[in-house]
């Protein structure tokens, strides 16, 4: 969100959400102006040419950091390009689908493409007789501490709830034997982090059904990150599994979701709802 407009018409910004500073500079982003109009910009960067041996090594500060929108006063900035402070600034990626190697590459796979599963669940169950009423509700602000979901867990009061995660995939640094977030693993289920330890019961469940179906999955230990099943848990204390599609590079501009794991979660998902009755919910 942009902060401070800069006399020479760069704009200082502050991040929301989990953002490392070496993932920022040099990178092309979208600044809402006045109007609504998303105008192209570019956050900034000295050029090698002018940095000494230290600055090449060290990582900025976001405070040092700021946004170039192509101005050159800050008269510019308020009046021509009409944009204030309090202007809401993405990351400007495109979506793109990789075909020959199943991959989508885009921005913000955490959390659009457990957005994506939630709609794509509710279209699958459409018209289906369940045994179980299905309640589906997008929640803004999880990264900023699981806002959104304070209200929709009061709204929706359920008895047992999945969340969808975009969770950060592991498999590009890790050894093998610690690898539980892998791409092309099929979706996560999350046996804890910092802000849950989920029903272990439902939790096997799941796991047990994705065996059964020859679905793959993964299960994580994760020592930081949080999520939304949390606020849900502390509310009414449902059952609540978070189940998450791998997104290699989460919290950057770019990341990578194979869609065979966007697959086999919206597979194992809709199994699982469909099995669901009173009987089977009790257990947990
Ligand atoms: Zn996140």
């Amino acid at each position: 969100m942009v902060q401070a407009i800069k006399p020479n018409g760069t704009l200082r910004f502050v991040t929301i959400g989990s953002w490392a500073p070496v993932n920022i500079p040099a990178h092309k982003v979208r600044v809402r102006n006045r109007d609504g109009v998303y105008l192209p910009a570019i956050i900034t960067s000295i050029p090698p040419h002018f940095m000494t041996a230290e600055q090449k090594k060290a990582v900025p500060k976001i405070s040092d950091m700021a946004i170039d929108v192509g101005a050159t006063s800050a008269e510019e900035v308020k009046n021509q390009f009409k944009i204030d402070i309090g202007a809401p600034v993405v990351p400007d990626v495109r979506f793109e689908y990789l075909d020959h190697r199943d991959v989508m590459l885009g921005k913000a796979f955490d959390n659009r493409i457990g957005t994506a599963c939630l709609a794509d669940t509710l279209r699958e169950l459409d018209g289906q007789d369940l045994d179980v009423d299905i309640v589906a509700s997008l929640s803004a602000q999880e990264e900023v501490g699981e806002r959104g979901a304070q209200v929709t867990v009061k709204k929706i009061q359920p008895d047992l709830s999945i969340v969808f995660e975009g969770p950060p995939a592991d498999d590009t640094f890790s050894p093998e034997y610690m690898i539980q977030t892998g791409m092309k693993r099929g979706p996560m289920l999350r046996d804890r982090d910092t802000s849950i330890i989920v029903n272990p019961r439902f939790q096997k469940y799941v796991l047990d059904r994705a065996g059964a179906k020859g679905i793959k999955a993964q299960r994580a230990v994760r020592t930081g990150g949080g999520n939304d099943g949390a606020v849900i848990n502390l509310y009414s204390g449902a059952p609540t599994i978070v189940l998450g599609i791998p997104v290699r590079y989460a919290h950057t501009p770019y990341s990578y979701v194979a869609f065979e794991d966007y697959v086999s979660a919206l597979k194992l998902t809709v199994d699982v709802l469909k099995s669901l009755n009173a009987e089977v919910i009790g257990r947990f």
